[in-house]
């Protein structure tokens, strides 16, 4: 049970770069924590300094994303608990090569954690802070969600698929009292492209952020209310502009004829 007013935070993916700077800034906050990811001796390191620093209770909750039978144990913890109140559904991975040379197998496994496990908490948290009128969810995509060309085909159709599911749960779940964010980082300085056996010292540096500044701009973007935050960006308006050009497809998208230059009578 959580004795923070702030309630429990669930962040997946906590061991390391994005998800651990979360945990940080959310003890910080004074949330409590349930730490969740592979490496059980990374979490708990992280969840005793957290601890002793910010007087939090943390919790780990080790979980493979890519086995659907410990996807289930982290949805059932985040249904049954009341204590939990936000979701930062971050766990991820990156891709290793050019699509074309890719690992297919690789890429089925980056489906189960970026995808399926994604959807999974977000739709379980999304049903459950649904009927409790409270709680909020923050998802992690990326800015290749807007870049299909520019980048790798799986992991930017994962990443869509986040920011499509973030602003579809936001639309029916925004008015029984959730509130829901779609973070969409930029290059960011963090394990990944090691993991993924690449080296953030060979990407521009002028395009990467620091983590710290990246959650930070992020928890700003939460705290403003923002749907979507791109922390990189300069003009929200630009953003704007991407939706209002994407809603003005609207009512030409479902007719019940195919469009004159066609040709089908
Ligand atoms: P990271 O430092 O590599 O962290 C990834 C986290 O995901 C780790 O805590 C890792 O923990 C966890 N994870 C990986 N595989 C897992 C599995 N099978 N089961 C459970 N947890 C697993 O990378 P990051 O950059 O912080 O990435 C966090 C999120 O940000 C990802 O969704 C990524 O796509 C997104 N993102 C990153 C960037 C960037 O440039 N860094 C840009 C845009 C979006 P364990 O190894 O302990 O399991």
């Amino acid at each position: 049970m959580s004795t923070s007013s702030l309630g429990t935070a669930l962040v997946t993916g906590a061991s390391s770069g994005i998800g651990a700077t979360y945990a940080d800034r959310l003890a910080r906050r004074g949330y409590d924590l349930l730490l969740v990811a592979r490496d059980a001796a990374r979490l708990n390191a992280l969840a005793e300094k957290l601890t002793a620093a910010h007087g939090i209770k943390a919790e780990v909750l080790q979980a493979d994303l890519t086995n659907r039978e410990d996807v289930r144990k982290v949805e059932k913890r985040l249904r049954e608990d009341e204590a939990i109140t936000l979701l930062v559904n971050n766990a991820g991975i990156g891709p290793k090569g050019a699509l074309l040379e890719d690992d297919i197998d690789y890429l089925e496994t980056m489906i189960e954690i970026n995808v399926v496990a994604v959807n999974r908490l977000g739709v379980a948290a999304a049903q459950t802070f649904a009927k409790r009128g409270k709680g909020a969810i923050i998802n992690i995509a990326s800015v290749v969600a807007f870049l299909a060309e520019r980048f790798h085909g799986t992991y930017n159709a994962s990443k869509a698929f986040v920011l499509n599911l973030t602003q579809s749960i936001h639309a029916e779940a925004s008015p029984k009292g959730v509130k829901v964010q779609a973070v969409l980082p930029g290059l960011t300085r963090t394990e990944i492209f090691e993991r993924a056996g690449g080296s953030v010292d060979q990407l521009p540096p002028s395009m990467v952020m620091d983590v710290t500044d990246l959650v930070d701009a992020a928890l700003a973007g939460f705290d403003q209310g923002e749907l979507v935050t791109i922390p990189s960006l300069p003009d929200p308006a630009d953003f704007e502009a991407l939706n209002a050009a994407r809603y003005s497809l609207g009512p030409n998208l479902s007719h019940n004829k195919p469009a004159s230059r066609y040709g089908i009578a």
